[in-house]
């Protein structure tokens, strides 16, 4: 399907001048897009750690576990014949200019390199794997097939990163996952979870309960892997509870990270204060009411699976993560946020 489409894109290209709409800073993957100019997690298919610059100014690139520090953040950028250049966001490799994401000729090693125009070593092709991940082809290497990976496969956190010949394995696929999509406040360490419903609203209300356990089926369903069951009296240190409180919020999700930001304990509040704001605010009522409610629930749970707010997406109602979306309509997990959920946990 992707070569006839680039044929076709190349035919309407060649016989129609004016369609100046094509854009060539961006490559899709499968469901996967990356844009140039955009800033990217980037997380290795086989360890689940990220691509990280140590921040000893040593410039050596290895994987580490998630932290969301600017030293785990890329800029993408096209520099035209479907390059790219990746460039380090933390403040200290960006003040010394030895901020590129490079390989060395040398050796196997994988390092920043100062910004140097039209260095081949600085510059890869992002090439779709098939299963939304992609390859960082190195320009310089590209006839023998260089590619950037974890040495020896490991999953170790942190490990050191270098060039090697593609091999078609998981330890040289990488996910990019936007920056501005990912809260930095921690998020739960897999997919599946048990969330206790708390206090009497939340355990035998009946609307309260129902919209919980519709919440939860939304996304269980949604594609985005999540297994999400629900518990009246079990324990469980993840937890949901709905009542009126001194704050305007409609809604919280309260993760509790520790170390690498794994969420030991959550909890997530359902405001009655705020959804009376809310009501008043956006006149809702009946079917309009209750797809607000579950959308809010919905997104509170987006929260636990590492999604942040306000992803600055072109169209509000792409993420049921915007706070402005249309909250009657868009009360679903969108694509958008199923495949940042898969990017992040896949
Ligand atoms: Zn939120």
């Amino acid at each position: 399907m992707k070569k006839v489409a680039s044929m076709l894109l190349a035919f309407v290209f060649v016989f129609s001048t004016s369609l100046i709409l094509i854009d060539f800073g961006k490559v899709e993957a499968a469901a996967a897009t990356v844009t140039s100019g955009k800033t990217y997690y980037i997380r290795n298919k086989n360890s689940g750690h990220f691509l990280d610059a140590e921040q000893s100014m040593n410039n050596n690139v290895i994987q580490h576990s998630f932290h969301g520090g600017k030293n785990q953040q890329w800029k993408v950028v096209s520099v035209g014949s479907g390059y790219y250049t990746l460039e380090n966001q933390w403040l200290g490799y960006q003040n010394s200019g030895r901020k590129m994401l490079s390989v060395s000729t040398a050796n196997n090693n994988c390092d920043l390199y100062f910004k140097t125009a039209n260095l081949n070593t600085q510059m890869f092709k992002l090439v779709d794997n098939g299963d939304n991940s992609f390859r960082l082809l190195n320009k310089w290497g590209e006839s023998s097939n260089q590619v950037i990976e974890t040495q020896d496969a490991s999953k170790v956190s942190p490990y050191n990163v270098q060039r090697y010949t593609w091999k078609n394995i998981n330890c040289q696929k990488w996910y990019f996952i936007e920056v501005e999509a990912m809260s930095t406040e921690g998020g739960l360490a897999t997919r599946t979870v048990t969330i206790r419903k708390n206090g009497d609203i939340a355990k035998n209300s009946s609307t309260w309960s129902p919209r919980i356990n519709t919440a939860a089926n939304a996304w269980n369903t949604s594609g985005a892997g999540t297994n999400i069951t629900l518990t009246s009296s079990g324990s469980s240190p993840y937890v949901i509870e709905v009542g009126g409180y001194v704050w305007f919020d409609a809604g919280q999700c309260v993760n509790s990270p520790q170390g690498n930001t794994i969420s030991t304990a959550s909890i997530i509040y359902i405001n009655l204060t705020g959804i009376s704001i809310d009501m008043q605010f956006l006149k809702l009522s009946g079917d309009n009411l209750e797809k607000y409610e579950r959308g809010l629930i919905t997104h509170e749970m987006g929260h636990l699976f590492w999604l942040g707010d306000n992803p600055n997406t072109s169209n509000l109602n792409s993420s049921l993560m915007n706070s402005d979306r249309t909250k009657t309509t868009i009360f679903k997990p969108q694509a958008y946020d199923i495949n940042n959920v898969r990017l992040r946990y896949d």
